[in-house]
This record gives C-alpha cells, sequence and structure tokens, in this order.
C-alpha cells in the first residue's frame, strides 16, 4: 500500500541515506520520529502498517486520543513526548509515553521521582535544552544545563539524551554544534535535533533523532 504518506516518508529515508553518502559520514542508525500532532489516526495507519514504530507527539491529551487505541493493534511502538509537560500531566505521560524529551526544570524531575514506581526500564528521559536561549521558549536555558543534569542524576532519573528547537529564520548550524558538543560533553548523550527543514543540517551535527511533521504529512 503505497500512500502520498508512505512516499514521503521513504523520501526522507532516502535523503538520509543520500547525506550519509554524499559528507561520507561513519554509519550509525538515524532514528526517525514521525510527529503526528495533529494527524488523525487514519493518516498514522498507513505508516504502521508500512512497519514504522517510532512516534511523537506534542500534547498529552492528544496523544491519548489515539495512541492507546493504535498500542493495542500495532506491537513496539515507541512513543515520545515533545511538547511541553506540566508537572500535572507527568504521570499520565509515564503512562502513554516511552520517551520523554522535555524535562526542562527541577520541578518535572521531582515529579517523576515521586512516581519513580511508574518509571519502566524502557523508559527514556531527555533534558530540553533552549540553546538560543529565547525566552519565550521551553527548554532550559544553556547556563542553567549542567545545574538540571546534575539534579536530575541526583534523583536517579538517567538522562539519555539532549532535545531542541533552534531559533526560527536563523542558520541552525551554529546552535546543532553547540548541542552536539554538550551531548559529548556529558558522557556521549543522544541528540534530538532537526525537523522537516533542517534534518539534513541536523544529520551532519550529529543529531541521533530527527523529529519529522510536516514533511510527512505535507
Ligand atoms: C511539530 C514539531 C516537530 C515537527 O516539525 P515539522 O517542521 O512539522 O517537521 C518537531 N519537533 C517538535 C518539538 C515539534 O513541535
Amino acid at each position: 500500500m503505497n500512500t502520498p504518506i508512505i512516499d514521503n516518508f521513504n523520501h526522507i529515508i532516502s535523503v538520509i541515506k543520500e547525506v550519509f553518502a554524499f559528507y561520507k559520514l561513519p554509519p550509525k542508525p538515524i532514528q526517525t520520529i514521525v510527529v503526528t500532532k495533529n494527524q488523525p489516526i487514519e493518516n498514522i495507519i498507513p505508516l504502521l502498517e508500512d512497519g514504522h514504530r517510532l512516534f511523537g507527539e506534542n500534547k498529552v491529551q492528544e496523544a491519548y486520543e489515539k495512541w492507546p487505541q493504535l498500542k493495542e493493534r500495532y506491537s513496539d511502538i515507541e512513543l515520545h513526548l515533545i511538547g511541553p509537560l506540566q508537572s500535572n500531566k507527568v504521570k499520565k505521560a509515564l503512562d502513554l509515553f516511552d520517551a520523554i524529551q522535555v524535562i526542562d526544570r527541577e520541578s518535572v524531575i521531582d515529579t517523576l521521582t515521586k512516581h519513580s514506581d511508574l518509571i519502566k526500564p524502557h523508559h527514556q528521559f531527555f533534558i530540553q535544552v533552549n540553546i538560543g536561549n529565547e525566552p519565550q521558549k521551553s527548554g532550559v536555558l544553556v547556563s542553567d544545563f549542567p545545574e538540571l543534569l546534575t539534579y536530575a542524576k541526583n534523583h536517579a532519573i538517567k538522562i539519555s539524551g539532549l532535545m531542541c528547537i533552534p531559533p526560527q529564520d536563523q542558520d541552525p548550524v551554529n546552535y546543532f554544534m553547540m548541542m552536539q558538543s554538550l551531548c559529548r560533553q556529558n558522557g556521549n548523550l543522544k541528540l534530538s535535533a532537526g525537523m522537516s527543514s533542517d534534518y539534513k543540517q541536523a544529520i551532519l551535527c550529529g543529531a541521533d533523532y530527527i523529529r519529522i511533521g510536516s514533511a510527512i504529512f505535507l
């Protein structure tokens, strides 16, 4: 079954391969998170039927309207929360999501600790870094990041990666490079960076996870 959605997804995968070949990058797996915010289930099913299992949602509530039924029908789905998380939604998020990419303050870590009985071995946690230090954006400020990482460690929340959304209308490369060095300086954390408009640059800067929405759902 080849729908435009599958074609678009396959196109992204082939572009990733081309980037690796053209720049002679050492091979490594790139995890493509298909971002399904605002997408109805009918648009998600073709991807699941095609075997894709890695998805991202922005809102806990919206995710609950779609993913419990999909997780029942398809095994091994890995769902990442990539939008802002309020402390009062942490418990629900732990129940549905396999990864939370948006930890950006101590209170969220406190709440995770409070519900540590819900944390399963497969759960992954990422710190979101406000890499452009933009006042209106979520993510921990770069200057506050080391302290937050230590705070997570001290509270037995294992951080496996860092996530960022660079400032719009600017060349993202410098921001991606800063994220890459933060990852390397802190024990080779995974990097979640790159969206439809800038995933190629993100891959060149060492992204492990890219998050693609509009380029797939056009
Ligand atoms: C919507 C969204 C994406 C996907 O963006 P596109 O430009 O549609 O590919 C990635 N990351 C986050 C945090 C998002 O909110």
